[in-house]
């Protein structure tokens, strides 16, 4: 191809758009009766200009940087402007991620110690990140320490970024939510209390991830986010109140609707009485969706432990399956004891283990894949043979039991299965 043919790229980088052009663009992110984000920024030290020239210019005006901070090992993220930009000399963009009590719950004390803070220290502006359930403060870098100090005081850490353990979420559980079958801010706090220095130091090959689902609804989607997942569940049958679900029909209740929605016909109603089968429940939570609080989650309650679900990693998107089947959780009084049989397997067994084998930027998903789940089962978790079978050979139908594997890494005879299994799931909810 002769030199003429090719296509030219002139710049990898925008030249800096003229000053009145960045101005109006943010005069007009201001109009209107609504609120806009450039007006709240411009009362803060966040510097818009910059903010600005990157949407005129269609292109990040942060160019990474690093700031820093003895004694703070994670939590930090910095940024400085870009070359494109031409500012001189650079501004630079500190923030801290700080460690946030359970559920995102604030104290208004605790609020008004961040905006303190934030105010002392940085640039006046907080951020709550929904998603990974983090609170940013925009910091100058050096009061960086000075910040840590003060936070640590309020009983909070900066933390959660880089090979760590990441921010632990839990659903609002027992706060909000009548279906939660164990405290879940408990058990987040509880793991920050044993596993502090995993959130604030790098340490292993990749980020760590524990959530915590009251029930199996699981509403912050652990089993496809997090490497590390911990369900409130039940054995056998949901619990009937008869008096309740008497009154439930009288107010209206669709009692043949509410059997027909039973994905497995467990539900049976004769015309007087509700009857459950145990076995057939696979936990879905639909009838108790439905009826509650005639159908409550069964009495005998406990935890289901998975690991390796991600949505980003080495060997795609894959769903967590079952390690630990069912920690029995007698009283609510038992969580802690409960959550310490989880951390002897994971903290004790598993994660060290995992450090010594898995890859680099590899999630343990993607190990327990390479290694194998039988191997993972016996090398990493150190079960013994007969635990490891029952697991192993799980049925998918049972609540949380995966083949262990993707879709896509099945082999042809397991595809064959797993598709036989759906197509005869879909006959029965018809
Ligand atoms: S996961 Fe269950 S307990 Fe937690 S908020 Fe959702 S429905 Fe409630
Ligand atoms: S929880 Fe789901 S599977 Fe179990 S009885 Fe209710 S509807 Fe059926």
């Amino acid at each position: 191809m002769a030199s003429e043919e090719l296509p030219i790229t002139p710049s990898l980088w925008p030249e800096p758009p003229p000053k009145e052009k960045v101005e109006e663009y943010l005069a007009e992110l201001e109009k209107g009766p609504w609120p806009s984000h450039v007006t709240e920024l411009k009362k803060t030290k966040y510097p818009v200009y910059i903010y600005g020239m990157g949407l005129v210019a269609g292109a990040t005006p942060w160019a990474t940087s690093a700031a820093k901070a003895p004694g703070i090992y994670s939590g930090v993220l910095s940024r400085m402007s870009h070359p494109w930009t031409r500012i001189t000399p650079p501004v630079f963009e500190d923030h801290a991620r700080v460690l946030i009590p359970s559920a995102q719950v604030f104290t208004t004390t605790l609020l008004r110690f961040l905006i303190e803070a934030s105010r002392r220290y940085g640039w006046g502006l907080l951020q709550f990140i929904g998603g990974t359930g983090d609170v940013v403060i925009n910091v100058d870098r050096e009061k960086l320490i000075d910040l840590d100090i003060f936070l640590r005081r309020i009983g909070l850490d900066i933390g959660g970024s880089g090979d760590v353990m990441r921010n632990t979420v839990s659903c609002p559980g027992p706060l909000l939510c009548p279906y939660a079958i164990y405290d879940t801010l408990k058990a987040r706090d509880f793991t920050y209390s044993c596993l502090i220095d995993w959130a604030t130091y790098p340490q292993f090959p990749y980020k760590i991830k524990f959530k915590y689902s009251g029930c199996p609804i699981d509403c912050l989607k652990a089993q496809a986010r997090a490497d590390y997942v911990i369900i409130g569940t039940w054995r056998g049958a949901p619990d009937i109140d008869d008096e309740k679900l008497r009154q439930w029909i009288e107010e209206g209740g669709d009692v043949e609707e509410l059997v027909r929605s039973c994905p497995t016909r467990a539900i049976t109603w004769d015309g007087s009485r509700l009857s459950i089968d145990g076995s057939k429940c696979v936990k879905c939570m639909e009838c108790i969706r439905r009826a509650y609080p005639a159908i409550k989650p069964g009495k005998e309650r406990g935890l289901t432990v998975l690991i390796g679900g991600t949505i980003k990693s080495r060997s795609g998107p894959k769903l967590a399956k079952v390690l630990i089947p069912f920690i029995p959780l007698p009283s609510p009084d038992k969580l802690e004891e409960a959550l310490m049989t989880v951390f002897q397997v994971v903290r004790d067994r598993i994660v060290p283990k995992w450090d010594e084998e898995g890859w680099r930027r590899e999630r343990v998903g993607d190990t327990l894949i390479r290694v194998t789940w039988q191997r993972f089962l016996r090398d990493f978790a150190k079960f013994d043979p007969d635990l490891a079978a029952k697991i192993t050979k799980a049925t998918p139908t049972e609540p949380y039991y995966s083949y262990g594997i993707t879709f896509f890494n099945m082999s042809e005879e397991q595809k064959q299965k797993y598709l036989e299994d759906l197509r005869k799931a879909m006959e029965t909810w018809q």
